[in-house]
């Protein structure tokens, strides 16, 4: 049994403390706490979750704030769209709720809490490192290589003014000011009671744009696209936007600072297309805790924590850097919706890779077909 410090709560605590280790799990704040996200649980997450034992028929009887997804809509500029149903079912739920209930998980696993916030620069790190025999890093995107910046807000409705469809379909928008990778989405995040929420925001990437104002660009998005007028007119209350970093996948990447494990954001794993990151997270938590239970010593551990990455991981992550390269310019977006009106079967391809059920290492292979 070996002492493990996490910070930044998650997966790779609950993983560890299960295969009977002394877990502390460290982090900056009490839970529930907010994360400023998209909410979005695509499908790849749904089945990672399930290996700590989350499965979305509890979420749906257990807790209030919660939306199952149906459809995923894609659009660019109010000018070509196009919807697909799916009888595969992701989900939405604020982060508030998730990550309590990710958090509640790790301490009924036998974790053990701490509230501090860790800085490198004092040598809190290095002195963790020696005073526990592994020390994994999950302070997400501040310990990591910030990519892209975004923004959310959350408007409440009341549900008898919203259709089925607003209820149930997770929209993304690729409107033109917001560069060729960037977008706004909507998506449904609390639909079970009388008052539903939906959760608005913009993404763009730094390499696209330098001198980004999000807070702007967010602007210019609830009031050109035709999906956020339509529905500012029914809204009851808007809550303040927030801003946020990510750290999306690059290349060369390392997780391990010495014998630092780093995990989810603060390793840089979130998704190069689309800035999820959720799945990834998660998983990287099953794996590290892997690496960890078939290694001797921290060093062992480094390297079959960076071994793992790369077979697990990485293939995905090249490929869609290799996609987001190629997509140089904003009226490829408009092909590839024009494409999905023309063609059920790339309309069905696309609809499952954006939720995360499709990986895009097998999307780069079926087009050399
Ligand atoms: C606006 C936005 C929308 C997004 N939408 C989606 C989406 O819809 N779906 C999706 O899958 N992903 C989405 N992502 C990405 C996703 O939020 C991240 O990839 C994911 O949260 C990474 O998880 P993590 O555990 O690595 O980091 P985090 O969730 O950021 O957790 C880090 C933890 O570390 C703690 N911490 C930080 N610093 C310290 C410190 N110094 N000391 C102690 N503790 C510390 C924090 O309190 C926190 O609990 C979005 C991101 C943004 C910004």
């Amino acid at each position: 049994m070996a002492k493990i410090a996490v910070i930044g709560a998650g997966s790779a605590g609950y993983h560890l403390a299960k295969s009977g280790h002394q877990v502390t799990l460290i982090d900056k704040s009490g839970f529930p706490r907010d994360k400023v996200c998209g909410d979005g649980i695509s499908l790849e997450t749904v089945q990672v979750l399930s290996t700590m034992g989350i499965y979305p028929q509890d979420l749906r009887q257990r807790i209030a704030e919660y939306a199952p997804i149906h459809r995923f809509f894609l659009g660019v500029s109010n000018q070509i769209s196009h919807s697909e149903a799916t009888t595969l079912e992701a989900y939405c739920i604020p982060r508030f709720v998730f990550d309590q209930l990710l958090h509640e998980k790790a301490i009924e696993s036998g974790c053990v809490p701490l509230i501090q916030t860790i800085r490198e620069n004092n040598g809190q790190l290095q002195h963790l490192s020696e005073t526990f025999d592994y020390l994994i890093d999950a302070r997400g995107v501040s310990a990591g290589e910030v990519s892209a910046i975004a923004i959310r807000a959350y408007w409440m409705f009341n549900r008898q003014n919203l259709s089925d469809v607003d209820l149930s379909e997770a929209q993304i928008h690729f409107d033109h000011h917001l560069g060729a990778s960037g977008y706004g989405w909507i998506f449904p995040v609390s639909t079970q009671g009388e008052w539903v929420k939906l959760n608005v925001g913009v993404i763009v990437w730094l390499d696209e744009s330098q001198k980004t104002n999000v807070i702007q660009l967010f602007k210019q998005f609830i009031q050109s696209n035709s999906q956020t007028r339509h529905l500012l007119s029914k809204v009851i209350h808007q809550d303040t936007p927030k801003v946020y970093p990510l750290a999306t996948a690059r290349k060369g990447n390392r997780v391990t600072d010495g014998n630092i494990l780093k995990i989810g954001d603060a390793a840089n794993l979130t998704d190069p297309l689309t800035g999820e990151g959720i799945a990834n997270a998660v998983l990287s938590g099953l794996y590290v805790a892997q690496a960890i239970n078939m290694s001797r010593s921290p060093e062992m551990a480094a390297e079959n924590w960076q071994y793992l990455y790369e077979s697990h991981f990485e293939a995905d992550l090249r490929a869609g850097l290799r996609i987001k390269a190629f997509r140089k310019f904003s009226w490829m977006n408009t092909l590839l919706i024009w494409s999905m009106k023309q063609n059920p079967r790339i309309a069905t391809q696309v609809s499952r890779t954006v939720a995360g059920l499709v990986p895009y290492h097998e999307v780069l292979s079926s087009l050399r077909y």
